[in-house]
């Protein structure tokens, strides 16, 4: 489970404030850390060996979505 406030600071931190579509303050953050995950060029499938792991935040607002990398955020 992420610690929002920890991301909160992390983001106050690196001066991110608000939606970045809408400029709306309520930004939701993910309760669990999502993967983004590469396509294979030959298979065309998801390649489970390349990737990221993405905290998301969701604009309560406009519902845009906002990815930002687990591990320079200190989360992994
Ligand atoms: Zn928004």
């Amino acid at each position: 489970m992420i610690d929002a406030q920890a991301v909160r600071t992390w983001l106050e931190d690196k001066g991110v404030k608000g939606c970045s579509a809408c400029k709306g303050e309520e930004l939701q953050v993910s309760k669990d850390l999502y993967a983004l995950v590469c396509i294979n060029r030959t298979t065309g499938g998801p390649d489970m060996q390349r990737g990221s792991r993405v905290v998301r935040l969701r604009c309560g607002h406009c519902g845009h979505l906002m990815l930002f990398h687990a591990r320079q955020m200190g989360l992994e």
